[in-house]
């Protein structure tokens, strides 16, 4: 879609450049990218929007998450990780295509709305997921799930599978297609090593859960004789390219090697929290390491939101808390965590991110006279961001120069049509039929 160029003047840029300036100035957007930040922009043949009481802030990038979940939100509460699969596993074998994209979509709306523009999901059926993508405007990094063959209930071989997904998917614009082992309890050296296999072959990333709760851990250890991520390494596994969901339960050995062999991690505070693993995950030990670490907010089946505000909010106070450290994970990181690190888990940091001449304009703009903004200064903004700004805040919302969220409302499609949908869609999968 092409438009005028876009110049918002006078705005508090919050940039998250190298510098990671705070600035007042305009910014100006040129098909789909940033061409100016800062200073005064020309403005012939553009549309100029005063910006003076407004943030512009870069989009968030979501580095885990499981979307097409979203018509599943308070399905398995209060209950651990057992039996929330338990209660997941049977839901998932009633779905269909159209839930799925249903779902997706209401997810993707939900995330527009908070300011995400970009994230990472792991599932299957991801066609349907990527049709709602395809429709909303975000940018999609979709991971097919794959698995043993004898744990699935996939048609076809998971990596096959895999495989068509990303052959269909490939070269769309916002749709990156990927292979997404779900994690060491259903995938066997076979399916891990096919995964990273198909990555290489197929340049993208490869994402996959990795030591989330401490049983997890006991059982691997007992079957193989070794911790996950150290067992994953001595299949010749581990590398560049790779982003592992959760990293609790790891011990520093561990996050040396992730260290050493460019794995990365996307934290999920909220999640963990929610379903008692009892760990925190190791995020400074990780950072101190040389770990690329981005915030996920996982599906709302167990988080059960999915804000990126919300997100870093809760990992500062988690790693305080714990650490007995009130400077563990400061404002500034965790901002870093949601934009500019995200990016660089997603090997995207030359693109997305953060505000720069160059990059593609994916941005929010938030208002400024919010009451969850005040004082509205310059000192503050990223302390808001992190701790306190709420949703509401966030007026519009650019993807590719695109505006997808005008005044807080989707753009492309209604709410209404999508709730509507989502709600009908709902009702074939409530209530669960076992757990409870
Ligand atoms: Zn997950």
């Amino acid at each position: 879609m092409t438009s005028a160029p876009t110049v918002f003047r006078d705005a508090l840029l919050v940039t998250q450049d190298a510098q990671r300036r705070v600035l007042r100035g305009d910014l100006r957007i040129d098909g789909d990218r940033i061409t100016q930040v800062g200073g005064t922009a020309p403005t012939e043949g553009a549309h100029v929007l005063d910006a003076r009481r407004f943030a512009i802030v870069p989009g968030f990038v979501n580095t885990h998450g499981h979307v097409a979940m979203s018509l599943l939100r308070g399905i398995a509460d209060d209950r651990d990780l057992g039996g929330f699969l338990e209660t997941l596993f049977a839901v998932d074998a009633r779905r269909t295509e159209a839930d799925l994209e249903a779902g997706a979509a209401a997810g993707v709306a939900e995330m527009l709305l908070g300011g995400t523009t970009s994230f990472l999901d792991l599932y299957y059926g991801e066609d349907a997921i990527a049709r709602a993508v395809d429709r909303l405007g975000i940018r999609g990094y979709l991971g097919w799930a794959v698995l043993d063959p004898e744990m699935t209930t996939q048609k076809g071989r998971p990596l096959d599978n895999a495989a068509s997904f990303i052959g269909r998917w490939k070269g769309h614009a916002r749709i990156h297609p990927l292979v997404a082992p779900q994690g060491v309890y259903v995938c066997g050296p076979e399916t891990w090593l096919g995964a990273r296999a198909l990555a290489e072959r197929e340049k993208t990333l490869c994402h996959y859960h990795l030591s989330e709760t401490r049983r997890e851990v006991h059982e691997h250890e007992a079957k193989y004789g070794a911790r996950p991520a150290l067992w994953l390494e001595s299949i010749g596994f581990l590398g560049a390219g790779q982003v592992a969901a959760h990293g609790v339960w790891l011990t520093r050995r561990e996050i040396q090697l992730l260290a050493e062999r460019h794995v990365g991690v996307a934290h999920c505070p909220s999640s963990n929290l929610k379903l008692a693993t009892g760990g925190v995950a190791p995020v400074v030990e990780m950072r101190e390491a040389g770990v690329i670490v981005g915030l996920g907010t996982d599906s709302v089946a167990s988080n059960n939101s999915l804000s990126m505000l919300r997100e870093m909010h809760v990992a500062g106070l988690l790693q305080k808390h714990h650490r007995w450290d009130a400077a563990a994970l400061p404002a500034g990181t965790l901002l870093d965590m949601a934009t500019i690190e995200g990016a660089r888990l997603l090997g995207a940091e030359t693109e997305l991110g953060s505000l720069e001449a160059g990059k593609q304009a994916d941005l929010s703009v938030f208002r400024l006279d919010h009451p969850t903004l005040l004082p509205a200064r310059s000192e503050a903004i990223i302390s808001h961001l992190a701790y306190s700004a709420s949703q509401e805040a966030i007026d519009s919302v650019y993807i590719a120069g695109e505006c997808v969220v005008r005044h807080r409302e989707l753009v492309r499609e209604t709410w209404e049509s999508i709730r509507a949908a989502g709600e009908s869609a709902a009702a074939g999968l409530w209530p669960p039929t076992s757990g409870h």
